[in-house]
């Protein structure tokens, strides 16, 4: 957006050609003023009488009188570039805000449209194929499974927009009840496998663990996690790890994918936030995934985070607090 950035650039020009502008009537101000108040008080040094008995008392007042109106204006100005700096870093931060969230939105526009029009174009193809030609069993099979992964990435997609949406405008009511994670882990794993045939998952769950969740909501983070392990590592084996700590159980996902860097591993969590720019977004994405897993977690008054893992890749960690009467 050539035409947009500049206007941007423009207005960032204005912006500080204003705040130089001000700061300079106010520098100007404190100058001229305080020359004014040297007048005066030369003016009135000149009207004394050096005959008057007061002489020394007088001379010592103009010279009190002039020092407190130079620390006025010092405290004047002060307070008004103390306020000016304030509103103008204000200002700045928001606009600066605001122009990230554009373009965010933007990318986060971009690739929707991406992400909605593939699984489509895939389906339809693959659904013309299988009309128009004489295919063998094997053939058949493998037509129908690249639509079922489209068709399954198209639903992810759906529900994260729908339960983003719903969760911002608290529409979305979190049911908590207490429920197995042990069980809901082994159900995801075994839908991958489902979907993902050849795909290596390695698990070393803690049986019956309780917790207190919305299972459909716990349900989407360990998709959206399993969904980005497969997406940036799925050629190596994922591990999936469920251990009890203290008051808490730690879910684990481990990858051997490219990892991520120190720097983004907080930004990851932000809504839209992708890794890297768009020439480098090699994997399909909309930046939504973690964003909702991170408010999921919360709600559950758990916490989400993401390491390096030991040989390389990352490890998404999730603790929940195990439930009650346990
Ligand atoms: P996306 O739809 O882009 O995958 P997410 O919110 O799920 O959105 O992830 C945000 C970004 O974090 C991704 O664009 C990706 O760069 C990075 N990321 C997420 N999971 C992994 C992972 N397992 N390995 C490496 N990078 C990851």
């Amino acid at each position: 957006m050539p035409f947009q950035r500049k206007k941007i650039q423009y207005v960032f020009v204005i912006y500080w050609v204003l705040l130089g502008y001000i700061i300079a009537a106010l520098v100007f101000w404190f100058i001229s003023l305080n020359k004014q108040n040297a007048q005066m008080a030369t003016y009135k040094i000149e009207r004394l009488s050096t005959n008057s008995i007061n002489y020394n008392a007088e001379l010592q007042k103009i010279e009190i009188d002039r020092k407190r109106k130079i620390a006025q204006y010092v405290g004047e100005g002060a307070t008004f570039l103390g306020l000016i700096l304030a509103g103008a870093i204000f200002i700045f931060r928001a606009v600066r805000r605001q122009l990230r969230e554009t373009k965010e939105q933007q990318n986060f526009m971009m690739a929707i449209t991406h992400e909605l029009k593939t699984p489509i174009a895939v389906t339809k193809l693959n659904l013309e194929t299988l009309q128009k030609r004489e295919l063998t069993p094997p053939q058949q099979q493998r037509l129908i499974h690249t639509s079922l992964i489209e068709a399954n990435r198209l639903d992810n997609l759906c529900n994260n927009l729908l339960l983003s949406s719903q969760l911002e405008s608290e529409v979305y009511r979190t049911v908590l009840e207490n429920m197995n994670c042990t069980s809901l882990l082994e159900e995801v794993i075994m839908e991958f496998h489902q979907r993902y045939p050849d795909l290596k998952i390695e698990k070393n769950l803690q049986p019956n663990c309780l917790i207190m969740a919305d299972s459909f909501l716990l349900k989407m983070v360990m998709h959206n996690l399993l969904d980005n392990a497969v997406k940036y590592a799925g050629k190596k084996t994922i591990n999936v790890d469920l251990n009890a700590q203290n008051d808490k159980f730690l879910v684990s996902i481990i990858d051997a994918g490219p990892g991520i860097r120190e720097e983004e591993k907080v930004k990851v969590f932000d809504k839209f936030y992708r890794v890297g720019n768009a020439a480098t977004k090699a994997a399909k994405g909309t930046g939504l995934g973690l964003y909702l897993c991170k408010r999921i977690v919360e709600t559950h008054k758990g916490t989400i985070a993401v390491k390096d893992a030991v040989q390389g890749g990352s490890v998404f960690s999730i603790s929940l607090p195990k439930a009650k009467n346990v």
